[in-house]
């Protein structure tokens, strides 16, 4: 293959954007109780983006790399190799059909299914062992040192409500960090602030630290008893902005700053929204909205399938951006749609602003989000209000 992305999730909440890969897997469980994945292939973003299918709901662990192959083999035997945008097994899926897609793959796995590739019962442990859990300490849920917090300091309280996740494990907490200050560039980081990053993630974190799709960096297993000396080592290192998921926890591609193929900047687009948008209050109260930014239709920064979608594009040498709108890249992935012609470079940012506000005045009251409420209405009273102003 030209090139192949696989991506997992080890949920039905999907946070790897399983749908827009190559092969994306979801961990599920059998009516028996048994662990294995839910197999979707064929998804992908580029200048054809596409929604992947699920051609298996359920293969069993012992089969995931027989299964894997199978799909390879008939992409390598079928795939298109006349056209470099055309090379790849989103473009294969469609033109053979889901259905014709699965049948092949499952002819060609009752080939090799019991073969080498059967994944042994040991090399399975050896792989848990590998990734055993952290020594967690026994600890009480949400205990008083956290809660007082919470209660005492109101911008603690923010960062606690949009930056931390559940963890599974009583006590405990998920970190996200947030890339994103308030006109910055999305996902930078200084070596410095990596460094203290590392060293902050020994102190609390069992030395765990991942790198998001989202520009973001999240502490995976911290007791809540620490969160609030955490959030403080963190506000000085200016990493704890309280915005992940919202309007400034933008994605953004390098764009015409410092790639070679873009149409147009994607960073100092990023920037301007964030700019505008940096009062918190305010993006707390307009939610989730998640915006991603591409210089190019190469799609490195995710457009497609961002609630708010911006593509650079060329206009006879001027940097010009194509709004789309209602893209998910979750459980619930979808394409957005394009709203209709696109904004100059200084017209974009009050044209994002225009969409937020239409969103504000007809939303069903807070308890509904940008996207429930793009995919009640379609784009038609965005794209009235977007273009009769405009
Ligand atoms: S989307 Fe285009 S401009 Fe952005 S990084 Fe990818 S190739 Fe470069």
């Amino acid at each position: 293959p030209r090139k192949f992305k696989i991506a997992i999730t080890g949920c039905a909440n999907d946070r790897a954007a399983i749908k827009v890969h190559d092969i994306g897997l979801v961990v599920v469980q059998n009516a028996a109780g048994e662990t294995g994945f839910e197999f979707w292939v064929g998804g992908g973003l580029g200048r054809t983006p596409v929604i992947g299918k699920c051609i298996n709901p359920f293969v069993a662990k012992r089969d995931l790399l027989s299964y894997s192959e199978a799909v390879l083999r008939v992409y390598n035997m079928l795939g298109r190799r006349d056209n470099m945008y055309k090379a790849r097994i989103k473009i294969l899926v469609n033109e053979t059909g889901v259905e014709e897609f699965t049948r092949l793959v499952n002819e060609e796995w009752a080939e090799i299914r019991e073969g080498y590739l059967e994944l042994p019962e040991e090399e399975v442990q050896r792989i848990r062992d590998f990734f055993a859990p952290p020594a967690y300490e026994s600890l009480e849920a949400d205990p008083p040192e956290f809660m007082e917090k919470l209660d005492a300091d109101p911008a603690f309280a923010d960062w606690a409500h949009a930056n931390l996740a559940p963890h599974k494990v009583s006590g405990y907490a998920i970190v996200n960090l947030s890339l994103k200050p308030i006109g910055g560039i999305p996902g930078d980081v200084t070596d410095s602030q990596m460094e203290a990053v590392a060293a902050l993630a020994d102190q609390f974190s069992f030395g765990e630290i991942r790198a998001t799709h989202e520009q973001n960096l999240t502490l995976p297993h911290v007791a809540q008893k620490d969160l609030y000396a955490l959030w403080e080592a963190l506000q000085a290192l200016e990493l704890a902005t309280p915005n992940v998921g919202l309007v400034s926890d933008i994605i953004a591609c390098p764009g015409l700053d410092y790639c070679a193929l873009a149409n147009a900047r994607s960073i100092p687009v990023a920037q301007m929204i964030s700019e505008r948008f940096a009062d918190l209050k305010r993006q707390h109260d307009v939610g989730p909205l998640k915006i991603k930014i591409s210089g190019c239709i190469n799609a490195c920064g995710h457009h497609h399938v961002g609630h708010i979608g911006i593509l650079g594009v060329d206009k006879k040498g001027t940097e010009f951006y194509q709004i789309t709108l209602g893209g998910s890249a979750e459980e619930d992935a979808a394409v957005g749609q394009i709203l209709g012609p696109a904004f100059g470079y200084d017209e974009v940012t009050d044209a994002v602003e225009n969409i937020v506000n239409t969103y504000l005045k007809l939303r069903e009251g807070p308890g509904e989000t940008f996207l429930q409420m793009v995919r009640r209405t379609g784009v038609t009273p965005f794209k009235e209000a977007l273009y009769e102003t405009a």
